[in-house]
């Protein structure tokens, strides 16, 4: 053993004369014990709702990747994923828990997708439910605080937010198209829903034009998919305002739509009005809420 080690300790002069032994500035303690510790930094943010939540997921592909990846380190646990789709190659340059066995083995993108989640935090209980999202059964939405829609085909957002609204749960419904992005808040029983702004056969949607902002743009239903960094803008934007709702911040969510252009790194917040033909709300009328 070499003799004088005690004159290798690192450290520095503060002041130019004070000698500060290393150990004593990077000095581990209880925050650095608690990996939620940064978010209860937070004022506004309830990191215990958040713990105790129950979040509802529809889609695992390179959305779904994005928000459980957030909600799994914004402190959420209890998420419940849904999709029935396996893993293919295409995926991989997008979804960052599937890997290129995954693909080769065409594993299940719910289960796959849980499973990682739960190691990337060890106390998170996700659950992949392999099933079509029109079959959701209802005590699903019941069951959840909140709904989040990580859909890119119009039929299954279209029931995600009638069954959402149904339920009276808020859904944060995340959609894509190349560079552009939107994220839309539906807050049952008030305001507009999703389906406000798709034409009344639910087959196609229309463009609708807004001019709340001054400017006016044209919203087009996103209906490609987008390329990765625009998935991690909208997951973000997403999984923001879930840490809001149910940390009882109401006040803070968007009213009630986001819009991203990738292209110009841009947003703006715009205002859907409700339809007052849109069939979700009628059907709330005749049927009312479960959980008012
Ligand atoms: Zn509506």
């Amino acid at each position: 053993m070499a003799g004088g080690s005690s004159g290798t300790r690192s450290g520095f002069y503060a002041g130019g004369h004070v000698w500060v032994p290393m150990e004593e500035v990077i000095r581990p303690g209880a925050v650095d014990d608690d990996r939620l510790d940064r978010s209860r930094r937070v004022e506004w943010l309830d990191i215990d709702a958040v713990i105790e939540a129950r979040v509802l997921m529809a889609g695992a592909g390179a959305l779904g990747n994005e928000v459980a990846k957030n909600l799994a380190l914004s402190g959420f646990r209890d998420i419940r994923i849904v999709d029935m789709d396996r893993i293919v190659g295409s995926n991989l340059n997008r979804c960052m828990f599937f890997n290129s066995d995954d693909a080769s083995t065409r594993r299940l993108k719910a289960e796959v997708l849980a499973d990682r989640v739960n190691t990337l935090c060890g106390d998170a209980r996700a659950t992949g439910i392999v099933r079509r999202v029109e079959e959701i059964p209802a005590e699903e939405f019941d069951a959840a605080d909140i709904v989040i829609g990580c859909l890119d085909n119009i039929a299954a957002r279209a029931y995600v937010n009638a069954a959402t609204y149904a339920a009276g749960k808020l859904y944060v419904d995340g959609g894509m198209d190349g560079l552009i992005g939107k994220v839309m808040i539906v807050r049952p029983p008030n305001g507009a829903c999703l389906a406000c702004g798709m034409n009344r056969s639910h087959s196609r949607v229309a463009d609708v034009r807004f001019s709340c902002t001054g400017s006016e743009v044209t919203f087009h239903e996103p209906r490609l998919a987008a390329e990765v960094t625009t998935t991690s803008v909208i997951g973000a934007v997403i999984v923001r305002e879930a840490v809001k709702h149910v940390s009882g911040r109401s006040d803070l969510l968007l009213s009630n739509l986001f819009y991203y252009d990738g292209s110009r790194n841009r947003s703006e917040e715009l205002e859907i009005e409700m339809n007052p033909d849109c069939a979700v709300h009628r059907e709330r009328q005749a049927t009312g809420i479960r959980n008012p």
